[in-house]
């Protein structure tokens, strides 16, 4: 099949074509050539994909295509898990407004007027609805202001962050009382399983589509290996901490729990922390947007899907304390430094277990530097992963006692005999070793399918 590579290709109205036009945009990116035609077809979609693939306009072009502003009522609700990315989108869709001024879009996010909200909508309600779930779910179910039940779309865009910011009940309250022919659009970077029943419960045949992430391995980003051996992260990164000098460090944790702790640590250090992860309860978490956005504090802990929603060009030095179940977020992690083209640092705490991601992401082409801070300077290690030194202490001790063996009766071939013996010692060691590494690695097997087993490890 002939891949679509224009907008002009997709027949859009010349409303459409002008919204795009004002954008610049001329060629749709591959997620919007995936998802506007079928989007248009009524259908419901899912679309994987990171942040910067030009998601926003893959729902917005499919609702300007079809919202008909000389109707009295909602059509299409979008949803974004924090103010500030609802924000985002409200920006991008103001444009549509430029073009039809009939069109009404408006924007509903906690900490603005409620009151002045359900004022104006007495009055108008909007053709299109953007904001975070808390806030819509008030406005149409508690202050029934709101008249959801006649929308055509829905869009749920960050849905694996709603889910982790605990929204998505918020969302199942309002989406069961909008109409049955509702067409359900879910973008997100991940699939998470806790989102399935969710997608089952109200998508119908969905299309997934997934676009693989672009993001290049940025050469100006250092990637520095530090051994935490039996050491906790708090540990390791306070000892660490005289090493650098960030302007903002952000520090990634696996789970909310290690976050909170390691932000504890940091906290009790009298270091100046933000922490921003689904474990917060909402009015930390706005307290901590406010503060990241206004760059108060040096040091911001947080989960890989709460960073999405941190926009800082002022990352200097990034943290990864472990590395994350999809590597590809090790990638992100690193890349929130060095951003705007200058040079940036992420240091990869390990332990025993992460070996094997460590040689995955070196197999992908990540050179690691391997470091320790140690009495107050950096020093290099062994590359990660190099086969033990050929001075080995404990060989050459041996090595040294044949040497010392019978020395004045030096038979025939001694020589011979005595290389012979220096190699059976090496191949020895050899297999020790490589026997030692099988172990671990299968160690780490064990763990990392205990660990999902366990679940609930997705972030
Ligand atoms: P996402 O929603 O996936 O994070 P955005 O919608 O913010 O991505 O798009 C990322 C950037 O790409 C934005 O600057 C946007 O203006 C731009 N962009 C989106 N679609 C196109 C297009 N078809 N052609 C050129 N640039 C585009």
């Amino acid at each position: 099949m002939l891949r679509m590579k224009r907008f002009e290709d997709f027949n859009l109205k010349p409303t459409t074509m002008e919204f795009l036009k004002r954008n610049g945009f001329e060629t749709p990116t591959p997620i919007q050539e995936e998802i506007i035609p079928t989007a248009l077809r009524g259908k419901d979609v899912i679309g994987l994909s990171k942040t910067g693939t030009g998601k926003t306009h893959a729902f917005l072009v499919p609702i300007m295509e079809k919202v008909d502003s000389s109707l009295e009522r909602v059509q299409a609700v979008i949803t974004a898990p924090t103010r500030e990315l609802a924000n985002q989108i409200y920006d991008k869709a103001k444009v549509m407004q430029e073009i039809d001024p009939n069109l009404i879009v408006r924007l509903y996010v906690g900490g603005t007027d409620r009151d002045k909200a359900i004022d104006k909508l007495s009055e108008t309600q909007p053709h299109i609805v953007i904001g975070t779930p808390g806030r819509i779910k008030d406005l149409f179910l508690e202050a029934s202001a709101l008249r959801l039940d006649l929308a055509d779309t829905f869009v749920i865009d960050e849905a694996d962050m709603t889910l982790e910011f605990g929204f998505l009940d918020d969302i199942d309250a309002f989406a069961g009382r909008m109409g049955d022919d509702l067409q359900m659009m879910a973008f997100s970077a991940t699939m998470p399983e806790q989102l399935k029943p969710f997608i089952n419960k109200y998508m119908h045949h969905p299309l997934t589509t997934r676009i693989g992430s672009e993001e290049r391995f940025n050469p100006n980003i250092r990637h520095i290996l530090v051994p935490c051996h039996h050491h906790s992260y708090e540990k390791t990164i306070l000892n660490m901490l005289g090493g650098f000098q960030p302007y903002v460090c952000l520090i990634f944790a696996n789970t909310r729990e290690t976050a909170a702790s390691i932000a504890e640590a940091l906290r009790k250090d009298g270091k100046n922390v933000s922490e921003l992860h689904g474990g917060l309860e909402s009015r930390k978490r706005k307290q901590a947007m406010k503060e990241i956005a206004l760059g108060i504090n040096q040091y911001v802990v947080c989960s890989d899907l709460a960073a999405r929603g941190i926009d800082l060009d002022s990352v200097t030095h990034v943290i990864s304390c472990g590395f994350p179940q999809d590597l590809e977020y090790y990638i992100h992690r690193a890349g929130r430094s060095g951003r705007g083209g200058s040079d940036g640092v992420c240091y990869a705490l390990y332990k025993d277990d992460d070996y094997r991601s460590i040689r995955s992401l070196q197999r992908t082409g990540i050179q690691f530097e391997h470091k320790r801070f140690k009495n107050g300077e950096w020093v290099s290690l062994r590359p990660f992963g190099a086969k033990a030194q050929a001075s080995d202490p404990e060989m050459d001790k041996e090595i040294s006692k044949l040497n010392t063996k019978k020395k004045t009766k030096v038979k025939p071939g001694y020589k011979k005999k005595r290389q012979k013996e220096i190699e059976r010692l090496k191949q020895k060691k050899k297999r020790e070793f490589i026997r030692s590494k099988i172990k671990e690695e299968k160690k780490a097997r064990y763990k990392e399918a205990a660990r999902k087993k366990k679940n609930g490890e997705w972030i």
